[in-house]
């Protein structure tokens, strides 16, 4: 076991290590006066940036929680490293050699178990890499892809490599490179085979490299190109089992590629897979992400606030494509209602054929992805007009019962000024064109659900509410359900 790393490397390491440039990699930072940097903090839920980044002395502190320190204390706290890890990590970034008290340097023998599954990692995505240019049975791999517009030179910007047929091509690749038994378990690359020794985790399946925001490859996602019913195909979808890298609660397909994009914009687009991900972007939607093998989780949030790098003085957009599938969106959904401010900058885009973005780049190409970006439309607008939509509008009778049925949506919107602009918008849609009308409606529900009373004035016009019918997850799920009948 080599001893502690030398002081001087430690130096070194610093001054070669720039805290603006370690912390951008999580942090999307602004200019906040001589020297300094600011933006939302990552070790505290915050919505006014507090975080301060001090480019003279290399350091940063957090007013919200204190957190501070240097370069090495935020790769720590970031990544949840030991001290040594985080040197080796900056240190590799830096392109600089530790050399330890008694001898040694950074090489196999020496480095962290951290280091080792990122190498693994590395080696693994070249390896799946040049399967998709060479072995005979990638065909499949490359019908998949070029089925849906995609090219070599696609295929390359996004890494995407193919696990070839056999059983341990990359465990004995790996093992070749010394990696032991343990790490490629541990990291997700291999498993135990049933009858004993270790044999790949993906095998047939087109790959893709799933990278941090510092584009390290932390994971894979495999699609099956075996057909449905072959013996031992697995999941359509597999992905990289939870590791010490892969959190897939916090990883976002496609960040590292669209972070920059991501703050240049104020926007930041969800979509479902990752050939939708590739769809988007070679379409010129480069703020597009997808998560990995789940559904968009609070930890999803607080990534993507960051990256907004949202704040009182300015929201970003946070869009959600969808399609047929909503069991991700549902939950996205859900995700967001605890935190009013984060709904009001969710907008949903529809497709109205029910095509996914890939599908729909397929078909109608870079310019009908991008625009069904730009038709997206307030998650509230959204979930207001379905319900409408389920009234007919031509008698008075049913514009006020859709009146009643929209109400509660409106409500649930914290900001008065925002209600109120949702109340003159209803008027509009329903055609009363009797804004102070609809506005004191609206208004009474308010009153009635605060109280919890039966205003009968109300309630009786309601005719055909039902309270699963307010909720704007069950609204949204059924009309995607619908659009994709
Ligand atoms: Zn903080």
């Amino acid at each position: 076991m080599a001893g502690r790393i030398r002081d001087a490397d430690v130096a070194l390491v610093r001054e070669r290590s720039l805290i603006a440039g370690v912390v951008s990699e999580h942090v999307q930072l602004r200019p906040a006066g001589r020297n300094e940097l600011v933006g939302l903090c990552p070790f505290h839920e915050e919505k006014s940036p507090s975080f301060y980044v001090n480019v003279a002395t290399g350091l940063f502190h957090c007013f919200g929680c204190q957190q501070g320190g240097d370069v090495y204390s935020f790769v720590r706290e970031i990544d949840g490293l030991s001290f040594r890890e985080a040197a080796e990590r900056l240190a590799r970034r830096a392109g600089v050699t530790l050399t330890f008290e008694g001898g040694g340097t950074t090489d196999r023998t020496v480095s962290s178990q951290r280091q080792r599954l990122l190498e693994a990692h590395r080696i693994a995505a070249e390896f799946y890499a040049e399967q998709l240019g060479g072995h005979p049975s990638a065909r499949a791999g490359w019908d998949f892809l070029t089925a849906r517009g995609f090219d070599l030179t696609a295929a390359q910007r996004f890494g995407v490599g193919y696990a070839p047929t056999g059983w341990d091509a990359l465990t004995r690749h790996l093992l070749s490179r010394r990696f032991t038994g343990e790490e490629l378990v541990l990291g997700g690359l291999s498993k135990q085979g049933s009858r004993g020794g270790l044999i790949d985790r993906f095998h047939h399946r087109l790959m893709w490299p799933i990278r941090d925001l510092a584009g390290e490859v932390v994971g894979f996602g495999g699609r099956r190109l075996a057909e449905d019913d072959t013996p031992g195909a697995g999941p359509k979808y597999l992905n990289t089992p939870e590791t010490p890298l892969f959190k897939k609660a916090s990883l976002l397909y496609g960040a590292e590629l669209a972070r920059r994009d991501i703050a240049r914009r104020y926007q930041v687009v969800v979509v479902e897979g990752y050939t939708d991900v590739m769809a988007c972007h070679l379409a010129g939607v480069t703020t597009a992400v997808a998560t990995c093998g789940t559904a968009f989780g609070p930890e999803h949030v607080a990534v993507v606030r960051r990256l907004l790098m949202d704040s009182d003085e300015r929201h970003g957009e946070v869009i959600f494509t969808f399609d047929g599938d909503t069991a991700g969106q549902k939950a996205a959904l859900r995700a967001f209602e605890h935190e009013e401010r984060f709904a009001t900058q969710t907008f949903v885009a529809v497709e109205p054929a029910g095509l996914d973005p890939c599908e729909l780049w397929m078909r109608g190409g870079d310019a009908a992805v991008r625009e069904l970006i730009a038709r997206r439309v307030p998650l509230v607008e959204f979930a207001i007009r379905e319900v409408l939509g389920r009234y007919n509008l031509d008698t008075t009778e049913g514009r006020l019962a859709a009146l009643d049925a929209a109400a509660p949506l409106i409500n649930r919107i914290k900001d008065a000024g925002l209600r109120h602009g949702y109340a003159v918008n209803l008027d509009r849609w329903l055609g009363f064109l009797d804004e102070r009308f609809v506005a004191r409606r609206v208004a009474e529900h308010r009153a009635q659900q605060a109280g919890g009373g039966h205003s009968a004035s109300v309630a009786s016009a309601a005719g055909r509410r039902e309270p699963a019918a307010t909720d704007p997850v069950v609204i949204v799920e059924r009309e995607a359900l619908k659009l994709a009948v």
